[in-house]
Order: structure tokens, then sequence, then C-alpha cells
């Protein structure tokens, strides 16, 4: 079944509406949420889907992962067998360089495929499920604090037991100020913190110790990807575990991360590492060098949470949740035919053949700022 051939590819770049502003240490978020949906088509009429979630400031632009797929990758897709899925990833890897969530799109698109046709969970097609559900961390990034109150009240509502405060955007006041908000009036929640890159190198060290203090289950990547020794200084500095974020994309940074000792832990994205088992083997070599993993994500549609959740849901290193919560609690609609489900605080791994769930076509022709479809 396997040995049918791919015949199409068709692309949409997506400006979905959000509810909020997002404020990250390196930059905002606010209208919209662009990202592009690769949808490959086989002979015998079975379809997979894959999504691209970039973010300019971190990963790279959605016109970049459009034109890779589009232009650089479809020649290398189409009138391939879908059994040659690693071969197909491999020659995409040498045809562009970065533009590492076009090659998560696609290799989400050759699972999902794949599963389809054997029906058959992606998870399955990654090794297999080692949990059921995941737990889910919201992010705390509105520039207006009260409006993340309200947000933590909803939250707490929906169980939701883990939250992600942003800081390192305003000032280090307003950091504590929430922080200490937080510890007074929602202390049923466990909290992280993430710097986005936010601290130059002059301010890192007073503040992370301060923030230290409070005790958060992790500090996640204070300064610059590429200050890999201000990264260390901080990790040695402080008791509460550091993590890699912007400064490991795939297996390559994690190995040089784990020779440098410059973290505790890392966030894994398929969006970094370039596909769903290259982030299984960041989570690997993470484990191999005694260090956590947890879950990260992009600014992403209901289709990326999909992915992520089978590659999560088949690597159980990666231990400290995720944040997969822009379907539920950012987008002002998400594009999947039924919704991401989460339950009870806890994203839930579906069963169903494939991804389990599709994008609905005509949201994606309804957000589509381009398209290259041909039905
Ligand atoms: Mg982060």
């Amino acid at each position: 079944m396997l040995e049918e051939t791919i015949t199409g590819l068709d692309l949409w770049h997506l400006a979905l509406p959000v509810l909020s502003r997002r404020d990250h240490g390196i930059g905002s978020v606010e209208g919209s949420c662009e990202v592009v949906i690769v949808r490959l088509r086989s002979e015998s009429g079975a379809m997979g889907f894959g999504e691209a979630s970039t973010w300019s400031v971190f990963t790279g632009t959605p016109e970049a992962s459009y034109a890779a797929l589009n232009r650089y990758i479809r020649p290398l897709v189409v009138g391939r067998r879908v059994a040659d899925r690693a071969a197909i990833m491999e020659d995409a890897s040498k045809a562009v360089a970065h533009c590492t969530e076009a090659k998560a799109a696609l290799e989400s698109a050759l699972l999902d495929l794949t599963g389809r046709i054997l029906n058959t969970p992606v998870w399955a097609l990654l090794g297999g499920k080692c949990r059921d559900t995941i737990p889910l961390s919201c992010s705390i990034a509105d520039p207006d604090f009260e409006k993340d109150v309200d947000l933590l009240h909803r939250l707490r509502d929906d169980n939701v037991g883990l939250i992600k405060l942003k800081t390192g955007f305003k000032d280090h006041a307003f950091d504590i100020m929430r922080l200490e908000r937080i510890a007074k009036d929602f202390p049923e929640f466990r909290v992280r913190v993430d710097y986005n890159q936010g601290l130059s190198i002059e301010d890192a060290p007073a503040q992370v110790r301060d923030v230290a203090t409070f005790a958060p289950d992790f500090i996640e990547q204070p300064v610059r990807f590429h200050q890999f020794d201000m990264m260390a200084k901080l990790r040695n500095m402080i008791d509460v575990p550091l993590l890699a974020d912007e400064s490991v994309f795939g297996p390559e940074d994690m190995t040089r991360a784990a020779r440098e000792g410059i973290c505790d832990g890392v966030s894994i994205k398929i969006m970094k590492s370039g596909g769903l088992t290259r982030a299984q083997s960041v989570a690997r070599i993470a484990a191999a060098n005694g260090l956590s993993a947890y879950g990260g994500d992009m600014f992403e549609a209901g289709l990326a949470h999909l992915a992520g959740t089978h590659m999560i849901a088949a690597t159980p290193e990666i231990k400290l949740g995720c944040e997969f919560y822009q379907a539920s609690y950012f987008l002002k609609e998400d594009i999947l035919e039924s919704p991401f489900v989460v339950e009870d605080g806890q994203v839930v791994v579906p069963d169903g053949p494939g991804l389990g769930i599709k994008p609905d076509v005509a949201k994606l022709n309804a957000y589509a700022i381009t398209k290259t479809v041909s039905e």
C-alpha cells in the first residue's frame, strides 16, 4: 500500500486572528498568527497534512517556509513513493538550508499520509505510545497583566495546573510583581519562567538570581541563543533548573549544549528540530546526558499541536509536559474539523489514523493569504 505514489502537494499561507497580544523576550505577536499548511495527496486519494508554524524573530518567516515547500521541496516529493519517507526527508534537508518549520510540516504530512493509508496513528509509526495524556502548560504573556489574571481564572476553572510566565520583555519590577501576585493569588499553579532571550548579559545574573528565589520548576533561555558561556554561568549560579530553548534547535545543537554544560534541560519543538524524528533524537541525546526535556511549541494552530502530541506520546524522555495551548486559549478559531482535545488540564493523545484529526479545508481557504492548490 505504501508503494503508491505521491501525486500532489498543496499549500496555504494562513493569517489566523488571535484573542490577545503576546509579548515575549525577543518580540511580540498581535492581530494574527501566520502558519503554512501543506497537504500531500497520493494515487489512492489518501491525504496527509502538516503545519509550518513560524515566528520571524525565532525560527523564520512564513514566506520562507512557503517558498521552501513550494519551490525547493515539491520536486523531491511529488512522484515519490509514500514508502520513501526517510529518503524524502534526507533529500529535503540537503535541498534547502534552515527552514526547519517547513521540514517539520513535510514530515508531519508524510506521517499523516502513511498513517491514514495503514489505518494507524502517527505515534505508532514513531515507536509506539508511552502515555495517553500530556500535562498542558499555558503561557502568561499579555503586557496587560489584568487580562492575564482573567486567563488565570479560566485556566484554574479548566484544571490546567501548569503556567509559564513570559519575562524579560518590559522590566524586572514587572516580572517580580507578576510572580508575587501569582504566588499570592494563584498558589495552586506550578510556575515556569521563560525569558525568550530577553536579558542582556549585564542584567542576567542578578535578575535570574532574583527570579530563582520564587523556586519555579525551571527558568528558560534568559540570554541570546549564541551566548553559550553565559548560559553555562547562569546554570551554575542557581539551584533552579535552567532550560535551553533558542540555543538548541536540532540534535547537533543538543550535542554541543550537553558538551558545554549550558543547561539542565531542553525545550524540544518539532518546528526547531526540522521534524518529528529529529525531535525524538534531541530528546534521546538530552536523556543520555542526564538532561530533562519539555514539549515546547511555537505560535501554532491545532494541526501542529497534533504533530507535537504524537511525537511526545512516542517519546518517553519528554517528561515535563507540553505547551500546546494556542488552539484552545489563543486563536479566535482553530482550523481543525473537530477541536484539539484538552481535558482536565491534559492534552489527550488521539488514537485515530494518521494525526487523528484533519484540518477543515473550508477554513484553510477562508483564512488563506496565499495558496497554491490544485484540486
Ligand atoms: Mg521558550
